[in-house]
Formats: C-alpha cells, sequence, structure tokens
C-alpha cells in the first residue's frame, strides 16, 4: 500500500525536481555511507603474478624470461611481437585459462575489506574487465565467483572503463591513467603501489594495511564535514 503511495507520488514530481529526488531517494537508500569506490586488478586481485604463467605459455617462452618488474601496458614482456598482441593473449587468459578465477588476492586485502565493511564503509567495486568485447559473460562469472570465494565484502559491481562517472568518495587504483583521469576530475584517489606506477605523485598505499588507514581517516574527515552542514542546515 505504502508503495503505491510513493509510485503515485513519484509520478506527481515535477520535470525540475526530478533530479533532485533522485539523488534524495539515492540517500535514502544507500543509508548515506562513506563510498570507497575499488579497483580490482592490481589492487585487490594480484592480476601481473596471476597473468605472467599464461603469457609465458601463450607466447612459448621460459616464465623467468618475463621480468615482474612490469611498466603500464607491459611492454617488457612483449606481446605485441606475438599474433594478436595483448588483447589476444587476454582473450585467451580469460576464456581458456580461466584468468580471473585463479587470480591471488594482494596480501591482507580481503580482511582489510571485510573490516572497512564492517566499519560502514560502502564498497564499490570499479573494474574495466570488460574491454575486449566478446566473451563479457566470462569476465562477469569469474569476477563474481572470485569475489565470492575470496569473501570479498562489496554493495555494488560497476564494470565501467569511466571510472568517474560512478560516484565514490574516495577511489583507489594502480593504474596511471585511471589515476590522472580521476584526479583531473577533482577525485580523492589512493595510488595502490605497484612497478605499473612507481613514481607517480600523489597520495600512495604501499600496502593494504596503509589503505585501510587512509580510508578510515578520511571516512572520519567525511562524517565530521557532513556533521557540519547538517548542523548547519538545521539551524
Ligand atoms: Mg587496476
Amino acid at each position: 500500500m505504502e508503495r503505491d503511495e510513493l509510485r503515485r507520488l513519484a509520478q506527481q514530481i515535477p520535470e525540475a525536481k526530478i533530479d533532485e529526488a533522485v539523488q534524495r531517494l539515492k540517500d535514502l537508500v544507500d543509508g548515506d555511507r562513506f563510498v570507497f569506490g575499488v579497483d580490482l586488478d592490481g589492487v585487490v586481485a594480484d592480476y601481473y603474478t596471476g597473468l605472467k604463467p599464461i603469457a609465458a605459455e601463450w607466447l612459448g617462452v621460459n616464465v623467468k624470461k618475463l621480468p615482474d618488474e612490469v611498466s603500464y601496458g607491459l611492454p617488457e614482456w612483449n606481446m605485441e611481437a606475438a599474433p594478436g598482441g595483448y588483447p589476444a593473449l587476454h582473450r585467451f587468459a580469460v576464456k581458456e585459462r580461466n584468468l580471473f578465477m585463479g587470480l591471488k588476492p594482494m596480501k591482507d586485502a580481503p580482511q582489510v575489506l571485510r573490516r572497512l565493511s564492517e566499519a560502514g564503509v560502502r564498497i564499490r567495486i570499479i573494474t574495466h574487465r570488460l574491454y575486449i568485447k566478446h566473451f563479457h559473460r566470462a569476465a562477469i562469472d569469474q569476477t563474481v565467483e572470485w569475489l565470492d570465494t575470496h569473501d570479498i565484502p562489496y554493495w555494488d559491481l560497476c564494470f565501467m572503463q569511466n571510472k568517474a562517472a560512478v560516484g565514490a568518495d574516495l577511489y583507489i587504483d594502480d593504474s596511471i591513467k585511471n589515476i590522472d583521469d580521476l584526479m583531473a576530475d577533482g577525485l580523492d584517489t589512493i595510488i595502490f603501489t605497484n612497478s605499473t606506477n612507481r613514481g607517480h605523485v600523489g597520495l600512495r598505499a604501499d600496502s593494504w594495511q596503509d589503505v585501510e588507514r587512509i580510508v578510515t581517516q578520511k571516512m572520519a574527515a567525511w562524517k565530521k564535514q557532513r556533521g557540519a552542514k547538517k548542523a548547519l542546515a538545521g539551524r
């Protein structure tokens, strides 16, 4: 009955007020939580370590020939010399070797995410794993299964290229391209350290202990600011 009333009211909202109404309802549904936008590969999942033996198999080289210290785009593995280059390897790795299911979580990532979730952080996974067409189902199925297998809590799972389009109060990423895009939009972003982003300037976490400390501090500041705003609005 109340839901019918809600529908009736929704129909009557004037066009000019729709955006505001949607935002208010979202806040109500979200419970007004601090949202942490979390990248998966290279941050929660140890992507490069997991991809390396598959890349060696695909390239037909000894795994020891592929360095651990890689830079953005993996030029050190010389995949572009092979037919199809990186996209072809990626397709093989996901479709034929269940890449996303086989990745190891980064040290302490599941435990810290569980603690943050318990502390009231709304975890929003934002990943660009669908960037190659034609095997989206495998990528999505493996991702959901992997998150469950490792008991990683999340409220939202977004498969997005433009990460800034998915709202969050704080982001974490390891890709210098994503970090630059987020920072250019003025969004608070943690750089999760690996060899692909070394030297990049910004707020940095070298471990998931660092992540826990930063997120806890940022959420406390966010709550304080919101409390001040509410107190001001209530005057
Ligand atoms: Mg990443």
